[in-house]
């Protein structure tokens, strides 16, 4: 648990999050500020600032498959969805606990990843 992380105390249920998946390794939630109707994050409940932060290949492939959970409760397999894991600053990222979102519930723009 690192101190002041938003995500480690969601994890710790120290800070109230809406569960959509849980697993003794990784938590799925709901994001606070949805940018589609679907729009659940997924983290390890263990603290690692990104996805390049040497995550051990059990919790990276316990993130990945939660992917399919998240779908499956959400409703999103057959219609599709996407999965965007923003990394540092050029990306936005503004949680420093690595997070998969999974958005979905509509159709979405052609893959743009709109430089700024
Ligand atoms: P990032 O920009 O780091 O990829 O995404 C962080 C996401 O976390 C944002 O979509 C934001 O809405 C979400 N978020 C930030 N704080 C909280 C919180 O306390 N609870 C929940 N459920 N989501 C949060
Ligand atoms: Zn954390």
């Amino acid at each position: 648990m690192k101190d002041d992380c938003i995500f480690c105390k969601i994890a710790a249920g120290e800070i109230p999050a809406a569960k959509v998946y849980e697993d003794d390794e990784v938590l799925a939630f709901e994001d606070a500020n949805p940018m589609m109707p679907v729009h659940t994050l997924i983290i390890p409940k263990e603290h690692y600032d990104n996805i390049a932060d040497n995550i051990p290949d059990a919790t990276m492939a316990r993130l990945m498959q939660a992917v399919g959970k998240v779908a499956d409760v959400k409703g999103v397999r057959e219609s599709g969805f996407r999965v965007v894991i923003n990394t540092n600053d050029d990306a936005c990222q503004t949680v420093h606990h690595v997070h998969a979102h999974v958005l979905g519930g509509g159709a979405m723009n052609d893959g743009d990843p709109s430089p700024r």
